[in-house]
């Protein structure tokens, strides 16, 4: 390398800046605060030949904050399957489009996914321009573990579809990402608190606007508040994962001593030694603690 040399990892990177044909760009927009958009993302929108969104009037009033006009397509959760294939057509004979939903990136919680699968499908190119998204700017915030997480997004709203989706996320160990309108806030605390117990949750609201708030309590503690204060704005709820304490508690074997535990593995036709292993295994302890248990008895 010579003086005037520029080290490779300091060079600037290629950069995909070109707005091509027969591409479907999805484009993230704000989830509040208009300066959150990208100059990529304006760059975007304004070279596009049109725009899919979700709601063509909210969508048209904030290309506009831009000073971007552009011919919008309706595309939502219930004319996305003629319309996918409408802008499916588009795409082959040529055109571009830039995907944008009424906040965050499309395909999270929002109508994307169908199309996205379409144009793959199709063989047709689709490319990202990232903005923000409410759900992992809530888990930044959340001071919970951001190590492995997942997202759940919006609950069921039918009873029992609601209970099974709560089963099944009983013995989740990662931190859960719930997403919530402000008037069904109450009844999903109530749910959570039935489910999980009293959690560490973080409910995160209005994010980036003027009025964004994080608050950083329990499940239990959440429902104190809102039986005194009305929620107020759009929600994502970061809860805490099962713990260890909770998921031993909820296993089959909690109530059973160490030696009915090896006993109910020995009659399910297990050796001796498997079921000893077994029970070690379930209890997170090693062989030898549960055999001599077993053996001193
Ligand atoms: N596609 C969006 C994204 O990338 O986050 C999510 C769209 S989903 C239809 C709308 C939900 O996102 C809201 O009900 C709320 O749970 C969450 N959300 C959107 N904007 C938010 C904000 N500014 N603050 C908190 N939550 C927000």
């Amino acid at each position: 390398m010579n003086s005037t040399s520029i080290p490779e990892a300091l060079s600037i990177p290629e950069e995909k800046n070109i707005t091509e044909k027969s591409t479907l760009y999805l484009v993230g927009t704000p989830i509040g605060n208009l300066s959150d958009i990208s100059e990529r993302a304006k760059k975007v929108l304004s070279e596009v030949d049109f725009v899919a969104a979700e709601d063509t009037r909210e969508s048209g009033r904030l290309l506009s904050c831009y000073g971007i006009r552009k011919p919008l397509v309706n595309y939502f959760e219930h004319n996305k399957k003629e319309k996918g294939e409408y802008i499916a057509n588009r795409l082959q004979n040529g055109e571009s489009c830039a995907l944008i939903t009424d906040a965050g990136m499309p395909a999270i919680s929002d109508p994307g996914e169908d199309i996205v699968r379409l144009c793959a499908e199709r063989g047709i190119r689709v490319s990202v321009i990232p903005g923000p998204c409410a759900a992992v700017c809530a888990l930044a915030l959340s001071g919970l573990s951001t190590s492995k997480f997942l997202f759940e997004g919006f609950l069921p709203v039918g009873k029992s579809e609601r209970r099974e989706a709560l089963s099944e996320l009983k013995s989740v160990k990662r931190t859960i990402i719930f997403y919530e309108a402000p008037h069904k806030l109450v009844r999903t605390l109530d749910d959570l608190f039935e489910a999980f117990g009293d959690r560490r949750l973080s409910l995160c609201r209005e994010l980036t606007k003027l009025n964004e708030e994080v608050i950083r309590t329990t499940i239990g503690g959440a429902r104190e508040y809102y039986a005194e204060h009305s929620p107020r704005g759009e929600y994502v709820l970061i809860m805490e994962g099962a713990s260890d304490a909770e998921l031993k508690a909820a296993a089959f074997w909690a109530d059973m001593t160490v030696e009915e535990h090896v006993e109910y593995y020995l009659e399910t036709g297990l050796s001796k030694n498997d079921s000893i292993k077994a029970a070690a295994r379930d209890r997170g302890v090693a062989k030898s603690e549960i055999y001599n248990q077993v053996m001193i008895k």
